[in-house]
């Protein structure tokens, strides 16, 4: 019994993910339809252990040494179970590749895709979450700190001397989707991990004149995902555009 409700329960899901990622193909631009496709087949071998390891041979590494011509770009955290060309089962020059703790994106982050998108002519970003994010849950943890504290002071500003300044920095850049989350009712991980991606997508738009005027000539297209660590599914939102773009703080 235990085991026809675990079926029903993952093949719902495979369902809904599904569907989900068939309207996103629907409202994408067709130069990121194709890289969508890839992005999702290559995805759907992954998780069912069926991968085919392309491009990855000789003769592959040498035709790329002449010039790259990625069809996706990959925004994602730095977690060691998150490799792009593994989970969606890519090759030499298929993905273009920017990662660090959290998927946010700053401006050299911003400066990647903008190359990407201009030169090399990528038509897609993917900015990827996934499930139990660390940087994300460092966050969640500052804020529930924050919250059981009994003084709701400001610490002092940060110096050259203080070690954690860094990750302090990045844990601020992650607590507004923490914050927004919060806002509504249950457990604040989750939402804040899908909120981060959407705010991350909204920081590329909001500093990029370059991605939004590519967007709005149908060359460049943006979709959030979030990876499942558990069964090595990436489940999409749908396509964000400069006209969609929900979220300027
Ligand atoms: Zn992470």
């Amino acid at each position: 019994m235990a085991l026809t409700i675990a079926l029903t329960s993952d093949e719902t899901k495979t369902n809904t993910t599904t569907q989900t990622n068939a309207k996103t193909v629907a409202k994408l631009n067709p130069y990121a339809e194709n890289a969508f496709r890839r992005i999702v087949e290559g995805n759907a071998r992954f998780s069912q252990g069926l991968k085919t390891n392309p491009n990855q041979d000789i003769d592959k590494r040498l035709e790329v040494a002449k010039g790259q011509v990625p069809h996706t770009i990959v925004l994602t955290c730095a977690d060691s179970r998150l490799s792009p060309e593994i989970l969606f089962d890519q090759g030499l020059g298929d993905l273009f590749v920017i990662r660090v703790a959290g998927n946010v994106a700053d401006q050299f982050t911003i400066a990647s895709i903008e190359y990407a998108a201009e030169h090399l002519h990528s038509p897609l970003l993917v900015v990827l979450g996934h499930e139990r994010c660390g940087a994300v849950a460092a966050a969640v943890g500052a804020y529930e700190s924050h919250l059981k504290s009994d003084s709701h002071t400001e610490k002092p500003a940060e110096n050259h001397g203080d070690e954690h300044a860094n990750i302090t920095a990045l844990v601020k850049k992650i607590l507004p989707s923490v914050l927004e989350a919060a806002r509504t009712s249950g457990p604040i991980l989750d939402k804040a991990i899908n909120i981060n991606v959407e705010n991350t997508i909204s920081d590329v738009f909001t500093h990029s004149p370059l991605l939004r005027r590519l967007s709005e000539e149908a060359k460049f297209s943006v979709v959030g995902g979030t990876y499942d660590l558990d069964d090595g599914r990436v489940t999409f939102t749908a396509p964000r555009d400069a006209k969609t773009l929900v979220r300027i703080h």
